[in-house]
């Protein structure tokens, strides 16, 4: 065993199914053992780190299973797009090296929230990369939308992404919307195919948010029974709804990094 003065810690090690994650796992919980870490089985809330293993969307099941656990995360790319993730399984040594010595850097990532009120009730969503609100069943949405109080448009199309900075890499990007540095605390508000019409009038592009302003967003009456919620990638439905608040979340989580200059290599990587 490595001799090292720190106290015997625990680290959570989420991986997916594939093959390539579970070796890579079994490779990085014999390094951290060799430095004197407990890896525990089962999600530890008291772990000092938790290592998530496969790719984004793995990532993003985990956040939400274990509930946006405060605790610094990173990731080991093991072959998806892995935007959130900073290692690659060969770098596992260097990481664990450098981990132990304290050479890294912790950042927050911000989250969005979306209170979604029907007639009856109100439930809260929280997001990663983003929310989006649609129609069911690809039907063209109207949505009244306002920022801070200020009514900006009636909206028809296909729905509205709110997206975190984090997000704004994921279907924000698709959609045609900015990527927004992640130390940035904004929302971003893009379109869905917005309809232009002499029928329809909608804002084309994305607008960018500042923490502090909310999102609001009232489907018009007759779409009250046609709206879909989608929470980074996970579908929710409700009967009835008459206003959907959005806004930066009191929540955050973090990311531990290495080299917090790496973001726009990571954009050139993945997407040039
Ligand atoms: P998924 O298959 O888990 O993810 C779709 C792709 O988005 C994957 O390649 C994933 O990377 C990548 N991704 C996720 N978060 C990202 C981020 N912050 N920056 C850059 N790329 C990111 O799909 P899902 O389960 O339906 O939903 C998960 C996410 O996919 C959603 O939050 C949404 O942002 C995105 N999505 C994109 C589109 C689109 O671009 N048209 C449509 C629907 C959903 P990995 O390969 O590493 O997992």
């Amino acid at each position: 065993m490595v001799n090292v003065s720190k106290e015997k810690k625990i680290i959570n090690i989420i991986n997916n199914n594939d093959i390539r994650s579970k070796e890579t796992s079994m490779l990085l919980e014999a390094q951290l053992k060799k430095y004197g870490y407990t890896i525990s089985d089962e999600f530890n809330y008291n772990a000092e780190l938790s290592i998530c293993i496969g790719g984004d969307g793995a990532f993003l099941r985990a956040v939400h299973k274990h509930g946006f656990p405060y605790i610094p995360f990173i990731g080991v790319n093991t072959g998806h797009l892995g935007f959130f993730h900073e290692i690659t399984p060969e770098k596992i040594n260097t990481f664990v090296e450098n981990y132990t010595k304290g050479k890294y850097k912790l950042e927050d990532i911000y989250l969005v929230e979306a209170i979604v009120c029907t007639r009856t009730s109100c439930m809260e969503l929280v997001g990663v990369n983003e929310i989006v609100i649609k129609g069911i069943e690809s039907k063209v949405i109207h949505l009244n939308v306002s920022i801070a109080d200020n009514h900006l448009e009636c909206f028809s199309g296909d729905g509205l992404i709110v997206s975190t900075p984090s997000g704004s890499t994921a279907y924000n990007l698709s959609a045609g919307g900015s990527i927004v540095y992640p130390a940035l605390k904004t929302l971003q508000l893009t379109p869905l195919c917005p309809i232009n019409s002499k029928a329809y009038r909608s804002l084309q592009n994305s607008a960018i948010i500042p923490d502090g302003m909310t999102i609001k967003v009232n489907p018009e009456y007759r779409d009250e029974n046609t709206v879909l919620i989608v929470v980074d990638g996970k579908q929710f439905k409700y009967d009835n709804v008459v206003e959907v608040i959005f806004k930066l979340s009191d929540m955050t989580l973090r990311r531990l990094t290495l080299d917090s200059q790496d973001f726009w290599s990571k954009v050139r990587d993945r997407f040039i």
